[in-house]
């Protein structure tokens, strides 16, 4: 085991799943058992300076370790609640979970376990534990080094020698694999050193972000809130399709540009009969570094006027997990919609 550091508690890593645990299966790679053991196998081989720079820390492996594409906001609640379990125990929590809907994950936590008072760092890789030329090792011994720095107080994505705020992460491609369009670093490797950018930190967050808000997500598990990318076409009747159905308590609007929509009047008052139905509607831009303000245009103030609410520059993420989010919580529509547009965790 690693030399431990002046922190007393150890980092918990979590292993839930993706591909730095998976290994080759005759159906392709898949999550691998005994992942404790290859792990603690695998940073063995890192050179004695660099083990004796991480923490002290702890393995638990989930029982059944997934492909993060079958992830469901079940697993978001079971993980939340499994932090906010273990937090009093550890300096910090390192999640090991796949990519593929790893900014998910970490948006979902980041609402769930607002006002932190420690690091809950999530990472992956590209290229399983153990493969030759695997970032696997890489990312774990810089999330283990974020995840015991007291000042960091979020949930952040580290991978390939960076830092992200959680909730502004989105995948995109290489070994970097993920990036923050809207948000700064919130930290970088140099060396073997991890390094937080003092600027970037909670501070930035509203003073009055404070508390772990863990509910049921059953309903969201069961289809509650849907997301609608805009195409060229797009009927009144595919919207309706949709926020008829009484299931249907929310609904992310993925809209042109800076945040408009077609000025169909039927595909409007499908909005404003959801909306008037009490359901959450909000828009963001499908534009990948996009931003909203509806009613800029003139075909963006029909969504405005159908009740729903400007996203921002919110991830897909981030807008989604915070739909399901406020859905879940013990509140009224307009203290939802209030903090829809309030900044909880940093996320806009
Ligand atoms: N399919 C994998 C997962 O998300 C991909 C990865 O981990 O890179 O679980």
């Amino acid at each position: 085991m690693p030399s431990s550091t002046s922190f007393e508690r150890p980092v918990l890593i979590l292993y839930v799943g993706g591909t730095i645990g998976m290994v080759e299966t005759s159906r392709g790679l898949a999550p691998g058992a005994d992942f404790s053991h290859r792990l603690r196998t695998a940073l063995a081989t890192l050179s004695p300076a660099c083990l004796a720079s991480l923490p002290d820390f702890v393995v638990r492996e989930s029982a059944h370790p997934i492909d993060s594409s079958s992830a469901t906001p079940h697993d978001w609640q079971r993980l939340g609640s499994e932090i906010a379990a273990a937090l009093p125990e550890h300096a910090g929590v390192v999640v090991l979970h796949g990519t593929d809907t790893l900014t998910w994950s970490a948006s979902s936590l980041a609402f769930q376990l607002q006002g932190l008072d420690r690091p809950v760092v999530v990472t992956g890789a590209m290229h399983p534990l153990g493969m030759d030329g695997s970032d696997a090792l890489h990312n774990v011994a810089l999330a283990l080094r974020f995840a015991a720095k007291p000042a960091l107080q979020e949930v952040a994505v580290a991978f390939g020698g960076r830092l992200l705020r959680g909730v502004r992460s989105r995948k995109m491609a290489g070994r970097e694999a993920f990036a923050s369009p809207h948000y700064p670093l919130l930290g970088e490797q140099i060396g073997d050193d991890a390094v937080l950018f003092p600027t970037q930190g909670p501070s930035t967050l509203p003073p009055d972000a404070g508390r772990f808000e863990l509910a049921d997500y059953a309903a969201a598990a069961a289809g509650s809130v849907v997301r609608i990318a805009l195409w060229p076409g797009i009927q009144p009747w595919h919207v309706a399709a949709w926020l008829d159905d009484r299931r249907v308590q929310g609904a992310l609007l993925e809209v042109w540009g800076g945040g408009n929509a077609p000025e169909e009047p039927r595909l409007l008052d499908a909005l404003a009969r959801a909306s008037n139905d009490g359901k959450l509607l909000a828009a963001i831009s499908q534009c990948p570094a996009g931003s909203v303000a509806l009613g800029r245009y003139a075909a963006g103030m029909g969504l405005a006027e159908a009740g729903v609410l400007s996203g921002d520059a919110m991830t897909p993420e981030a807008a989604y997990t915070k739909l399901v989010h406020l859905l879940a919580m013990p509140l009224d529509d307009g203290e939802r919609r209030r903090r829809f547009l309030t900044s909880l965790a940093g996320e806009r």
